[in-house]
C-alpha cells in the first residue's frame, strides 16, 4: 500500500495508526458482533466511546470544569448561527474580528441574527495578517467577541490572543484546534469542525463555558439550543457515531504521540521546513503571509507566474503531492500539514520545492516561463 502525501485542507490525513486500528474493529468492536456504525447510540459499548472521546479531549487540552464539552453536527458553519442565536441577546452587540473568508462568513450570519461591528479587519491588506492586538477596539457590554484562530484559506494564524477581560473570548478553532497547548480559561466558546485536525467530518466540537449555556431560549429551535445537547451529554438525538469513535482514536493517537506540547513542536519543524525553502527561494516562492502570523497548518504561497504555479502543481501531482491548490478564492498554492501529516511528507515537499525552482530558474530568467 502507497499513502498519498496528502495536504488537503480537509477533509485531510488521518494519522495510518487510527485508520489500521479502525479497520482492524470494523466488522466486529469490542466482541459485539457488530461494527461500531450498527451499535445503537445508547449500548454500553457506545458509550463508552463516548465517553473515552470525551475524557481525552478534556485531557489533552486541559478543559477546566467550568466548561462543557459538546459534540454536535452541522459543522463549524453551523456554529456562525448557533452562536448568535444563544448567546446574542436583544439589546446587545457581538463584534468580529475579520481575518478571512472564514471570520466573514460567520460575520455575515451574525449579522442575520442581531446587531453586530468590526472590531478590527485587515480585509483591505488581503489578509494577509492578523491585526495587532492593541488595534482591536472594544465597545463596553458587549456580548461576545469573535475571532478565527487559523485562518485555513490564507494561511494566517493567531499566535496570542486578546484579553477581551469580561466580555466572553469565542474562537472558530477549525483548523488550528489540538495542534499546540491552549487556555481554555480565557475562551467563552470554541469551535471546530472535526475534519481538519481531530478526525473525520460529520462531527463538531464545541467547548462552552458552563455559565453562557441559557436557560429560556425556547423561541429557538430545540436543536440548536446549546442547553438542548448540555443536559443530553451530547446525546439528545442520534450523534454520529462513527465520527465520534474515529474522533476518539484520534484523541488517542495524539496522547499517544506526547500530547500537545510534543504534537506542537513537530507542527513547528513540519512548518519550518516549508517556509525555509520559501524564504531561501530568492522571491521564487512568496509566502502570503507576513512572518508573525505564518500559520503552521496552512502554508500559502506563490510562484513567479500562472504558468509556472500551473506547472508546479502539475509536477507535485504526478510525483505524488495530493492537495497542493491554492482556495478557489485566492489561488496560488497551499499546503495544509496538520497534525497528522507526518514530518517526512514534509521533508519531501520542501524537496521538491527546492528541485522545482532549480529545475525552472534558469528558464525564468529567460523568459521562456
Ligand atoms: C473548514 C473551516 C470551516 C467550515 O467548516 P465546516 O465544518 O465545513 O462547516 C469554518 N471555519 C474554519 C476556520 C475552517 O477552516
Amino acid at each position: 500500500m502507497n499513502r498519498a502525501y496528502n495536504f488537503n485542507a480537509g477533509p485531510a490525513a488521518l494519522p495510518e495508526e487510527v485508520l489500521q486500528k479502525a479497520s482492524g474493529e470494523w466488522l466486529d468492536i469490542f466482541n459485539s458482533g457488530m461494527s461500531v456504525m450498527e451499535l445503537s447510540h445508547r449500548s454500553k459499548e457506545y458509550e463508552m466511546i463516548h465517553e473515552k472521546a470525551h475524557h481525552h479531549l478534556r485531557d489533552l487540552l486541559n478543559i477546566p470544569d467550568s466548561h462543557d464539552i459538546l459534540f454536535l453536527q452541522g459543522g463549524a458553519s453551523l456554529q456562525f448561527s448557533m452562536i448568535p442565536m444563544n448567546l446574542l441577546t436583544q439589546g446587545k452587540t457581538a463584534s468580529y474580528v475579520l481575518t478571512g473568508v472564514w471570520s466573514d462568513k460567520a460575520f455575515q450570519e451574525a449579522k442575520k441574527i442581531g446587531d453586530v461591528v468590526v472590531a478590527a479587519s485587515t480585509k483591505q491588506h488581503r489578509y494577509t495578517h492578523i491585526p495587532s492586538l492593541h488595534s482591536i477596539e472594544l465597545a463596553e457590554d458587549l456580548a461576545y467577541v469573535h475571532i478565527t484562530s487559523n485562518n485555513t484559506i490564507y494561511g494566517t494564524q493567531w499566535h496570542s490572543f486578546p484579553d477581551t477581560g469580561d466580555i466572553p473570548l469565542i474562537a472558530d478553532m477549525s483548523s488550528d484546534i489540538l495542534s499546540k497547548p491552549l487556555d481554555i480559561s480565557k475562551f467563552g466558546l470554541i469551535y471546530a469542525g472535526a475534519q481538519k485536525n481531530l478526525g473525520p467530518s460529520g462531527v463538531t466540537v464545541v467547548i462552552i463555558r458552563k455559565d453562557l449555556i441559557k436557560d429560556g431560549l425556547d423561541h429557538i429551535p430545540t436543536m440548536l439550543q446549546y442547553k438542548t445537547h448540555s443536559d443530553h451529554h451530547s446525546l439528545y438525538n442520534t450523534p454520529p457515531t462513527l465520527s465520534i469513535y474515529l474522533l476518539s482514536l484520534v484523541l488517542e493517537w495524539v496522547k499517544n504521540q506526547g500530547g500537545v506540547e510534543a504534537v506542537e513542536k513537530l507542527n513547528q519543524q513540519k512548518a519550518e521546513q516549508l517556509y525555509s525553502v520559501i524564504d531561501k527561494s530568492e522571491g521564487f516562492y512568496k509566502g502570503h503571509a507576513k512572518a508573525d502570523s505564518r500559520s503552521y497548518m496552512n502554508v500559502t504561497f506563490t510562484l513567479p507566474n500562472e504558468a509556472l504555479t500551473k506547472k508546479f502543481l502539475d509536477q507535485a501531482k504526478q510525483s505524488g503531492f495530493i492537495g497542493l491548490d491554492g482556495h478557489r478564492s485566492v489561488g496560488g498554492c497551499r499546503a495544509s500539514i496538520y497534525n497528522a501529516v507526518p514530518l517526512e511528507h514534509c521533508e519531501k515537499l520542501a524537496n521538491f520545492m527546492v528541485n522545482f525552482k532549480k529545475d525552472n530558474i534558469s528558464l525564468l530568467l529567460s523568459h521562456e516561463v
